[in-house]
């Protein structure tokens, strides 16, 4: 099966909320997911304020279109709810009221003083003439499958944890591909890493993949676009070993999670020297859960004097080589491993800028110092980007050297 004769869909969210940026549209990315997971290629999402003419028009427009078009919002029992009536007048289907769910309702009518509210939890159980009803597992709001020419229309709630299960029920029964593959890496630029990727992939059929970059980190998703799950499994160890070393993890986890499942699986003891990164990689470490047993702690040692005091560096290195030079970061790290019994410690010291930069050290310009059981080694990145950026992306440098001083043996 090709890509083009897969079942296409499309998302519409409805919500005044998230038109004018009040609330950030979570529904698209978890209903997209979802639906790519089960083997939908969603061709358009787009979101609608909760106005009946404006949601009728994308219903009819896109289950015009689509075979699967989900509905998310709307449901709920206020006068500003008005998904059904627009999902009607888009199919030419009347909303019938529908006993059984009347009766489910009675208990939460009940609930309210007014007999106004208590009228409107009751539009809950009108439903579109032919659809099956998706009973509430949280909440009151049921969802709504309703058959249209090319496939069908799916109503469903606005709050994220009612939606999930009943997006669930739906898909459940689409004798789904299988899950995607994931593989994250680190240190590797995102076109860098669609050019191994494609290359790996190019002997497979029916294996389609996306990449995610954000700072520090780029993932890799293999989907199964028809190959079945042996030949996606064969690919992701085909794209896994193109990356190579790049590639820290295969089941999701991050990179903090996997120093920290690396150091236990060796007994280590692990502990942080910072000074650009303020604590941020003893951050990220502690928290993970179950990281005790291995980060023994860290030291941010950010002016010179408590790098000397805290850290041991000497006043000699620092005056020759100054705190940004790989001098100070082997010294670093040498010192915070000693004072804190570690095994295995990363330091940073570097300019985040915005100020502070000169033509021999730019802004951007970061030391790293690794011991690694008596062996001590020093590296240095050149960051470009804002404080924050040089800041993250440090991070993320000096939890990858902490992996691999662990990796190795
Ligand atoms: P109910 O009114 O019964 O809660 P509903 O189907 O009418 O359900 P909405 O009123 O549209 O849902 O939305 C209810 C709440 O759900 C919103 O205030 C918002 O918190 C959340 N929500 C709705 N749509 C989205 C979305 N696309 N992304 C994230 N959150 C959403």
């Amino acid at each position: 099966v090709t890509v083009s004769e897969r079942a296409e869909a499309a998302i519409i969210t409805v919500g005044t909320e998230l038109v004018t940026g009040m609330r950030l549209d979570t529904n698209t990315q978890s209903v997209a997911r979802a639906l790519r997971v089960a083997g939908f290629v969603v061709r358009e999402a787009t979101s609608v304020p909760d106005h009946e003419d404006d949601i009728a028009e994308a219903i009819a427009r896109l289950a015009a279109r689509f075979g699967l078009v989900v509905v998310t919002g709307g449901l709920g029992p206020t006068h500003d709810d008005v998904t059904r009536e627009a999902a009607a007048r888009a199919l030419c289907l009347p909303l019938e009221r529908r006993a059984d769910l009347e009766l489910a309702l009675a208990a939460a009518a009940t609930r309210h003083t007014h007999s106004e509210a208590s009228r409107q939890v009751l539009r809950q159980a009108d439903v579109l003439r032919g659809a099956t009803v998706l009973p509430a597992v949280v909440g009151t709001a049921p969802g709504q499958v309703v058959p249209t020419a090319l496939g069908r229309l799916v109503l469903l709630p606005g709050p994220p944890a009612e939606l999930a299960p009943l997006l669930a029920s739906v898909l459940e029964d689409e004798g789904s591909s299988s899950e995607p593959v994931r593989l994250r890496t680190t240190g590797l630029s995102e076109s860098d890493a669609q050019v191994l990727v494609s290359r790996a992939l190019s002997p497979f059929s029916g294996v389609g993949f996306t990449i995610l970059a954000a700072l520090g980190d780029v993932e890799v998703l293999l989907f199964d676009d028809g190959a079945g799950e042996p030949q996606l499994v064969a690919a992701g160890h085909a794209a896994r070993s193109a990356l190579g070393h790049f590639c820290y993890s295969t089941d999701g986890s991050s990179l903090a999670e996997t120093v920290i499942a690396t150091a236990r699986a060796r007994g280590a003891r692990i502990g942080t020297a910072e000074s650009c990164t303020g604590g941020m990689i003893a951050a990220v470490l502690t928290a993970v859960p179950g990281s005790s047993v291995v980060v023994m702690g860290g030291v941010v040692a950010y002016a010179n004097h408590v790098k000397s005091a805290a850290l041991g560096v000497p006043e000699a290195v620092l005056r020759e080589h100054g705190a940004v030079s790989p001098e100070t970061a082997r010294a670093m790290a040498a010192g915070v491993a000693e004072r804190l019994d570690l095994t295995h410690a990363v330091s940073v010291t570097g300019i985040a800028g915005p100020a502070g930069g000169t033509p021999e050290k730019p802004v951007g310009l970061v030391h790293f110092g690794v011991y690694s059981e008596g062996v001590l080694t020093a590296d240095h990145r050149h960051f470009t980007g804002t404080r924050d950026i040089v800041r993250v992306r440090a991070t993320a440098v000096a939890l990858d050297l902490l992996r691999t001083a662990l990796e190795t043996d």
